[in-house]
């Protein structure tokens, strides 16, 4: 199989897989339990914690709270933001946000919360002219993207978070960094030294699913969203999951090692050929935010009069995984509602396939690919 749909999920490295089955077989314990401590679990969550913020470039009093995921952290932000709006102020967003922050705030807005959304400019960037014509002193939250999920595309986050700041220095900043976060250096101390709150996932970087987490500035106050035993510095209350800790951390270790041999240019060379290829045998070829920067291992691609569905099916019977975009979307009949924000006509949208790579897709791989589209087209 040739699994190029690594924005969905990524396989887990095999040193993940190793440490979690040690942990769930031989130190299965409640971490908060008196044999718990006795067996070190609380260290192995301080060093699971300490590689999460190496990863991200935090600093060692920037808290990190596990999570189920993305989705849970997403959801938290906004919660969080929503509560400090209330009554005072209104919420900003962009068009394009993946839908765990998108549904929470439509639900938000049907219940009478003002929120403004910036859109994006053709080249799936959200547009930063617009969006400093909208602020005012009024806002409260602001929870923008770091990468896209279909497109790949970059955000110019560090300029768009600046900007509020300036305006609004009281005003909480979220990022959803989940696409970003081991795919390319991420630094909460640097560039997103304006931003408060992260979400990120394990599985999007070779780790397991079903963890992820927050990590919040320090001295950026926030309210639990799930309360119960006080787990977490009361912060996220549940049974830690122990074996999927030590498995995020294993990942994270290895992404950000990664990241500091600059492994992800081999990625983006994989890629590369893709595209390069693709253009040459179909010269009408659109690929969706080539203009700007993108993650090195995403295309976002439609060849003309293509039907998408037909195409990932087709493939798929031949061993080839690809997704017609983001997986949540996947059952949903509608083109790529990010492509028609981008202009892009109907007919375009539903061409579009998501090719992403991972550090095992190889040239070969990219060849077999594009001479089964050859011959599908021929
Ligand atoms: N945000 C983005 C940008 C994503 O791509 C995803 C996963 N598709 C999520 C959030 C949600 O992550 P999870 O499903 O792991 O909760």
């Amino acid at each position: 199989m040739i699994y190029l749909d690594n924005n969905a999920t990524t396989k887990p490295y095999p040193e993940v897989v190793e440490v979690m089955t040690k942990f769930m077989t031989s130190r299965f314990w409640n971490a908060s339990s008196a044999y718990g401590q006795i067996d070190g679990l609380e260290e192995v969550v301080e060093t699971a914690k300490a590689a999460i913020r190496m990863l991200i470039g935090a600093a060692p009093d920037d808290e990190v709270v596990f999570t189920s995921g993305a989705t849970e952290s997403n959801t938290w932000a906004v919660a969080e933001g929503a509560r400090r709006a209330m009554g005072r102020g209104w919420v900003l967003s962009s068009q394009i946000e993946h839908p765990s922050i998108s549904e929470p705030l439509e639900s938000l807005q049907k219940q009478g919360m003002e929120v403004r959304l910036v859109p994006v400019t053709r080249n799936g960037t959200i547009d930063l002219d617009k969006l400093a014509g909208i602020i005012d002193s009024d806002l409260c939250f602001a929870s923008l993207m770091f990468a896209h999920n279909e497109t790949g595309v970059l955000q110019p986050l560090q300029e768009a978070a600046s900007l509020l700041r300036e305006r609004c220095p009281q005003c909480l900043i979220h990022t959803d960094a989940t696409q970003a976060i081991g795919k390319v250096p991420v630094s909460f101390k640097g560039e997103l030294c304006d931003v408060d709150l992260i979400s990120f996932s394990g599985h999007k970087f070779h780790g397991p699913k079903g963890i992820g987490g927050l990590i919040i500035r320090e001295g950026t106050q926030i309210q639990p969203l799930i309360r119960g035993g006080g787990q977490q510095n009361n912060l996220r209350s549940g049974t830690l999951n122990i074996p999927a800790i030590v498995g995020i951390s294993v990942a994270a270790n290895k992404s950000w090692e990664f990241l500091q041999m600059n492994l992800s240019e081999s990625i983006c060379a994989v890629r590369d050929r893709f595209e390069e290829q693709m253009s040459s045998i179909f010269p009408n070829v659109n690929i969706l935010g080539s203009q700007t920067q993108r993650l090195p291992n995403t295309s976002y691609f439609g060849i003309p009069e293509a039907d998408a569905d037909d195409l990932v099916y087709l493939l798929a019977t031949e061993g080839i995984v690809l997704s017609t975009g983001s997986s949540c979307s996947a059952k949903s009949i509608e083109p790529a509602k990010t492509a028609l924000l981008m202009k892009y006509s109907y007919e375009e949208a539903s061409t579009l396939l998501r090719f992403s790579a991972s550090y095992e897709n190889t040239a070969d791989e990219v060849d077999l690919l594009v001479n089964k589209l050859r011959q599908v087209f021929n």
